[in-house]
Formats: structure tokens, sequence, C-alpha cells
């Protein structure tokens, strides 16, 4: 007998989402977490002025009905906070802040590209289908819609929001909604296009939401689900194979203690999975060891409101590599969720360093803010100083999709296929936003539940068949009743 049905390590949103998803399924769930809270990257400081920061995750941005879904049966609708109405995005461009167009119309106006560079969007109907597996975005980009696009628009997306480099980073595993139209549509305008067409009675309508007190009101109460033994302070150090079960050694507050699980997911970030996993695949354990993290500093800023000449009606804005630097964006949180400043406040939170500067993790407070500032007071016309900075670190922020990444992937699985009963779920696998995490949890649930009723069937059968005193008949009203009861 296991002590319990999966044992998922790691409590940060990938392995909170499984073990939800799991005890949904009628699993039965415990949950390893090392730190003393759960949520992992995800954790919200709620400063004594009324100032609600961040240290990671932001916000949801959803278009996937697995999401919605997952919100209502975790009773977490009413908890949402919606992102305020408002849709404009700014650029830097050339020392100034410009809308970003999304309306064809305002493209055609934008200062963001050049008349050569509009009229090389407009060939993209008609560049010959290409690629392959080992595309990086910046070749991807080009190739489908040219240089302009890349530098103007996907680079300062891919150093803002994934932390990444695009001259690196594999165009199939950050972009696969894009590269997927391609090689359906043969174009992503043609794509785009027959997506909406085709999408139009079935898709589930774009949202961007946070919740109220910020996101650690997400994690806190999905791991408030009784059905869910979580267990803070526990960390796992091996894992054994013990018959058909796993066995998990781990220590807690200095005590070393251990758990049979029949299956075990383990949603640790990968050079935590490649050390426990040393043991059984050396392979995989390579794979997981070689995946490359980058380093991000957030400096959130408080300012009185009267402070700023900007008036500040948008989401905020991405810096382009060509800016030459280290910061690569800027959310104006106070615009998008107005309660996360005081009144007459507003707070904007801004992001340094990733693998476009990776070197800034070793900056010290004065530098970091000040290289902030430097950017941020010539753009919004900000008179004094902020009366709030608060800065977190993280010395490994996100996984970089870099190189052949869809093949690493690829031999992961493969690997994973030799390990019966592990599996891998945590942001380099899938995707790194909340939204991402949620959607292949529920889909990695959903075998687990599936694998362990076949074999609660297989074991039943083989111990019926172990009985040759019990006819064929009675043995299948056995087995009938058997499995009905379980
Ligand atoms: C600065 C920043 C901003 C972001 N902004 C957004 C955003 O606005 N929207 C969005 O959707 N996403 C955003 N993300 C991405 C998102 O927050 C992360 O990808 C996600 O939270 C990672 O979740 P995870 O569970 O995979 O990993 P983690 O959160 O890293 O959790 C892993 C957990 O495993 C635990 N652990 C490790 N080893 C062991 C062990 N041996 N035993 C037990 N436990 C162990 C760790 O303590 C940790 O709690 C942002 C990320 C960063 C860094």
């Amino acid at each position: 007998m296991s002590d319990v049905e999966v044992l998922v390590i790691g409590g940060g949103i990938s392995g909170l989402s499984i073990a939800t998803s799991l005890v949904r399924e009628g699993v039965s769930v415990e949950l390893w977490e090392s730190s003393g809270r759960p949520g992992g990257k995800i954790e919200t400081h709620a400063d004594s002025h009324g100032y609600i920061m961040e240290r990671a995750a932001t916000m949801v941005l959803n278009f996937r009905p697995e999401v919605t879904r997952f919100i209502e049966q975790s009773n977490l609708v009413a908890k949402k906070s919606m992102l305020a109405p408002i849709v404009r995005r700014y650029m830097m461009h050339d020392g100034k802040l410009v809308t970003v167009p999304t309306k064809l119309a305002a493209m055609v106006s934008s200062p963001i590209w050049s008349l050569a560079g509009k009229l090389r969007m407009l060939t993209e109907p008609f560049i010959r289908k290409g690629g392959h597996e080992n595309e990086t975005v910046s070749e991807f980009i080009s190739r489908r819609v040219g240089r302009e696009v890349l530098e103007n628009a996907m680079e300062p997306y891919v150093s803002g929001v994934l932390a990444s480099n695009p001259d690196l980073a594999n165009a199939y595993s950050v972009l696969p909604r894009m590269t997927r139209l391609e090689r359906r549509f043969g174009s992503l305008t043609l794509g785009i296009f027959m997506h909406k067409v085709l999408g139009r009675r079935t898709a589930t309508p774009k949202e961007t939401f946070s919740f109220k007190g910020g996101m650690s009101t997400l994690v806190e109460s999905l791991v408030s689900n009784p059905n869910i033994r979580f267990r803070s302070g526990h960390t796992a150090v091996e894992i054994t194979k013990k018959g058909s079960y796993w066995r998990v050694t781990g220590s807690a507050a200095g005590t070393g203690l251990s758990v049979t699980a029949r299956q075990v997911v383990l949603s640790v970030p990968a050079k935590a999975a490649a050390r426990l996993l040393a043991p059984h695949d050396h392979d995989l354990a390579g794979l997981l060891r070689g995946i490359q993290y980058a380093p991000v500093t957030v400096v959130h800023t408080g300012f009185e409101r009267r402070s700023i000449e900007h008036p500040l009606d948008g989401t905020g804005f991405l810096i382009p590599r060509r800016a030459g630097v280290a910061a690569t964006g800027c959310l104006w949180m106070s615009s998008l969720f107005p309660a996360c400043a005081p009144p007459g406040r507003v707070l904007l939170t801004n992001y340094l360093g990733g693998a476009r500067r990776p070197e800034v993790e070793e900056w010290d407070d004065e530098r970091s803010i000040a290289e902030i500032l430097r950017v941020l007071t010539p753009l919004l016309n900000i008179r004094d100083e902020p009366e709030m900075v608060r800065i977190d670190r993280h010395r490994e922020a996100l996984p970089l999709y870099h190189g052949n990444y869809y093949g690493r992937m690829k031999q992961v699985t493969n690997c994973l296929q030799q390990l019966p009963g592990l599996h891998l779920e945590a942001n380099y696998r899938g995707g790194v936003s909340v939204r991402d995490r949620i959607v292949c949890a529920q889909s990695t649930a959903h075998r687990i539940a599936d694998e362990l009723a076949q074999s609660v069937v297989s074991e039943k059968t083989y111990s019926l068949n172990k009985h040759p005193a019990i006819s064929d008949v009675d043995a299948s009203r056995e087995f009938e009743k058997s499995v009905l009861t379980d």
C-alpha cells in the first residue's frame, strides 16, 4: 500500500494547480514545499502605506476555457480583480513614449515603423512557408514580417515579458501559436484571419485579471483546499523505486521523513528536478541541468500622482534593446489595478536585467534605483523622487527556452516514458505564464487520474487470476463489484 496516491513536490503555481486538478479528479494528494509558504515565485507584499506589490506574476492574461473553468471551480470568481478598461500600450522609441498600434489604420500612421518596414509587413501573406524546429524567434519573425517588427515589437516583448533573448530563444517553444499558424495556414495573416472566422463561436473572450489583495490570494485559496495535504518546510532529497511505488525521502525541520506514492509530480525548478532524477536517468538529468535561467530585478516605485506629468493612460511600456539601457519595461500597476496604490499615489513596477543584461543581479540597490530613475524621469516627466521604493531580486527568475528547446523537450518526454509514474510539471515545460501552468496542470492531472484508474483495474485483474477456484463468471462479477465500489 502506498501512503498517498500522488505526491506533488513543489508548491508554486505549477504544483498547486496540479494538486488542485488531481483532487478534483478524486485522487488523494500530498504536496511538499520546501519553504514556509505556498506560491513559489508568486508572492504579494502589502506595505503599511497601502502599496500592494507583486514579487513575480502581476496578472493572469487569459484566453483559455480551461483557466476560466479552473477559476470557477476553485471558487475564485468573486475574488478576481479585473484590469481597468484601458487598452493603450506604450513603447520607448527614440527616447520618447509612443503608443503601440493595434489597429491597421493606426499602424499606417505609427512612427514605430518606417515606410519600408510597413511595406515589408504587407508582404507576409506572400512569403513561402519555411522554418524548422530549431529556428530562433529572431529568424522566424524576420523571415515572416521583417527585421523592424523584430526590433521594435518582438524583441522588447521577449526581453521584457519573458526575460529572454530572441536571438537565442526557440520559436517553436516561445511562439507556439504563431509557428503553428504558419505550419497550418502557410501565413500568419491568413492564419489569424481563419482563426477569427473559425473561432468566433467557441473562443473564450480575452480577459486580464489579478485577485483582490493580489496574486497571493490565488495561491492561498488553492492551498486552503481541505483535500490537499499541504506540507510546508518539506524538502524532497531523494526518490527511489519501491516495487510499483515511488518512495520519496525528505527532510522537515532537520528531521528525515519518507512517503510512498503511486505517482510523483516534480513541480520544482529544472536543476532541482535534475538532482532528484539523476540516479534514475543520467540523460534526463543532463537535459534538465542544461536549462538556463535568467535573473530579474524588480524595482517597485511609488510616487505622488501630482509629481508625474504623464497621464499614465495605459498598461506601461516596453524598452527595445537598441535603447541601450538595462531596464526592459515598466508596468503602471495603479493604472491597471487602482487598489494597489494609496489614494493620490501611483505604483510603477520596473524590470531590470533578464538575458539582456544578466550582470544586473550583482548591482546594489542604489545602482538599480538610479538606472530606473534615469529611464523613467524624462519619459514620464517626473518632478520628485519616489516616496517608496522596494526591490525584489530573482537569481533564477525564468527559464530561458534557448537553443533547440523544442528538441530538448521532446527528448525529456521520451526519457519520461521509461519512468512510469514520474511527471514533470513546472514552468520550463509548456509555458511560463500562470495561464499556461494551469492549462498544463489540468491535462497532466487528467492523464494521471486515467493511469491510476487503469492500474487499479489491472491490479485487480491480476489478483483475481491468482485464484483459480473462482469461476470466470464469479471472477467477472467480483471484478465488476470491486471496480464499481472503488
Ligand atoms: C519577475 C516576474 C514577473 C512575472 N510576471 C508574470 C505575469 O505577470 N503573469 C504571468 O502569468 N506570469 C508571470 N511570471 C511567471 C510566473 O510567475 C512563473 O513562471 C510561475 O510563478 C512559476 O511557477 P512554478 O510553480 O513553475 O515555479 P516556482 O514558483 O519556482 O515554484 C517551485 C517551488 O518548488 C519548491 N521546491 C524547490 N525544490 C524543492 C524540493 N526539493 N522539495 C520541495 N519543494 C521544492 C520551491 O521552494 C518553489 O516554491 C513572472 C515571473 C517573474 C519572475
